[in-house]
């Protein structure tokens, strides 16, 4: 599917030479002359991504960011500066863009900051975590490594989404028990290392000598940081 960006821009131009080279790019553009009208198509497309220039009649684009932000808060926005001081810049981060480019600008300038902002949206989606070969999604409840499915108990899962969503830092196994099993295993860390084992053997390319989930000496474990 391709990924939809809207342009809220009031100069016609402006609007016209950046959709030719989205779409070249393979990207859906969307239009807006004011910031009223942005703020209708956004909330009624969700785009991936709003370009949205701050000097529009009627509501600015300040405005114009605070309001989606509160509306569609997992889209991308990067704001379009005629002007280049630095007040200007802060002020529109501050309203809660995740970008900023100042006109005249390059096209090719804005596709990379399009497509880095895309893959910035798409790390900090919290139902997929993927660290290495692994990846996890926390709404189907699977795990895959390389593409494979891998078989886990509800446990083993439990304890790769706590170990993959914190990677390199290191839990004790009291720490282990409480956050997987609950206060009433207190003291049994058995159970833990017995877990570790098995998701070991089903994880790492040799269980033995784990690559992936680490054994921290005299703490616990913890999942080598990328
Ligand atoms: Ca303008």
């Amino acid at each position: 599917m391709n990924e939809k960006i809207l342009l809220v821009e009031d100069e016609e131009n402006i609007r016209k030479f950046t959709r030719i080279n989205l779409e070249r790019e393979g990207f859906e553009v969307l239009e807006a002359e004011t910031g009223e009208k942005g703020v209708e198509i956004a909330e009624m497309e969700n785009p991936t991504v709003v370009i949205l220039d701050i000097m529009l009649p009627g509501i600015d684009g300040y405005e114009v960011c605070s309001i989606l932000r509160k509306s569609i808060p997992n889209t991308g926005i990067i704001m379009l500066t005629a002007k280049t001081q630095e007040d200007d810049k802060i002020f529109g981060l501050e309203k809660g863009a995740d970008d900023y480019l100042a006109k005249p600008f390059n096209p090719k300038e804005l596709i990379l900051r399009i497509k880095s902002l895309i893959r910035r949206l798409k790390d900090s989606d919290t139902s997929i975590i993927k660290r290495g070969p692994f990846e996890l999604d926390l709404n189907a409840k699977t795990l895959k490594k390389n593409d494979v499915f891998i078989d886990l108990t509800p446990t083993e899962l439990s304890i790769v989404t706590l170990f993959m969503g914190n990677p390199g830092r290191a839990f004790s196994r009291s720490e282990l028990l409480d956050k997987n099993w609950g206060a009433d295993y207190i003291g049994e860390t058995k159970i833990v290392d017995v877990n570790i084992r098995r998701l070991r053997s089903k994880i790492e390319d040799n269980p033995g000598k784990p690559e992936y989930l680490e054994t921290v000496w005299g703490t616990g474990y913890r999942w080598k940081k990328d």
